[in-house]
């Protein structure tokens, strides 16, 4: 079967529980670290669907790179853990970077070598990197399908160089608690249509990852992972759809959602003076110690 954005880990159906000490949000039950990587790898994705998302992936990580070279530097060596089409590593190399990537799909990492990409089939453990080989590890959309984030986190730890960036995009837990529960409650009936549909075209209107991490909770475990200088924000996201996927209408009107779920969650965090980030996804950036 084939699968698409909003297709990863619809397998079977689970409770979703919050952490009430961080906020975090988890399937229950969840797959074993095992079965989660082995439904990764066969996942099988249509041609036509890789070729019309590699061309937006691409946009959107172009216009992105100035920001990111002005934050890590010109001439880095960089590492993406989940590269799927490839999209950032042919960004990244347009900017004069030493770019690798590995994602576990056998299919998705056929079709980045075939762009001429630098990529490996595997997790970031089968690899074996050295250590402090890297000025920057990104994990863009898909640190929240990593089974056992504390050994990822180890293990981006050594690869790279102390002082050396780690990027990670997510799901915001807090946004996903708040709104699962608001659209349940009565007076929420009025606009009960129009925040589906913007969790739709976040892709979070089912929960298809291993963990929705709040703000609170990634930092949590990134600085006891030897992280330091998190800072984390509200991201005008993310999920890339191309024309050819959807009609202008509605890749109009989902810009238009995207957007204005951006103003409201940058009105709480202007308000809340910087402690509450709700957007629907965030991105989170960091350094080594
Ligand atoms: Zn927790």
């Amino acid at each position: 079967m084939f699968k698409d954005q909003i297709h990863f880990m619809h397998i079977y159906d689970a409770r979703l529980i919050s952490c009430i000490v961080c906020g975090s949000v988890y399937r229950d039950p969840c797959l074993t670290p095992q079965s989660t990587l082995e439904s990764y790898r066969d996942d099988d994705y249509h041609d036509d669907w890789l070729e019309a998302s590699f061309e937006p992936y691409c946009r959107l990580f172009l216009s992105d790179m100035p920001r990111l070279v002005h934050q890590v530097g010109r001439d880095a060596r960089v590492l993406e853990i989940g590269s799927q089409v490839g999209g950032f590593q042919f960004a990244a190399k347009q900017y004069g970077w030493d770019v690798r990537g590995l994602d576990i799909g056998t299919k998705m990492t056929q079709f980045a070598r075939s762009k001429g990409l630098d990529v490996y089939t595997g997790t970031l453990h089968d690899i074996r990197f050295s250590d402090d080989e890297f000025d920057a590890v990104f994990v863009w959309s898909c640190f929240e399908m990593i089974p056992d984030p504390w050994s990822e986190l180890l293990e981006i730890h050594r690869v790279l160089r102390k002082g050396g960036k780690l990027y990670i995009t997510i799901p915001n837990g807090d946004f996903i608690k708040l709104v699962h529960r608001f659209i349940r409650q009565k007076i929420a009936m009025p606009i009960r249509e129009p925040v589906l549909k913007l969790l739709a075209y976040g892709i979070l209107l089912g929960f298809s990852f291993q963990a929705g991490y709040s703000p609170v909770g990634l930092n949590y475990i990134l600085n006891q992972s030897g992280f330091s200088r998190i800072s984390v924000k509200n991201l005008v996201y993310v999920p890339v759809t191309s024309a050819k996927q959807a009609s202008q209408k509605v890749l109009e009107e989902k810009e238009r959602y995207l957007k204005i779920a951006h103003i409201l969650s940058e009105a709480v965090r202007y308000l809340s003076l910087g402690r509450r980030i709700i957007g629907p996804w965030i991105e989170v950036r960091c350094e080594r110690f």
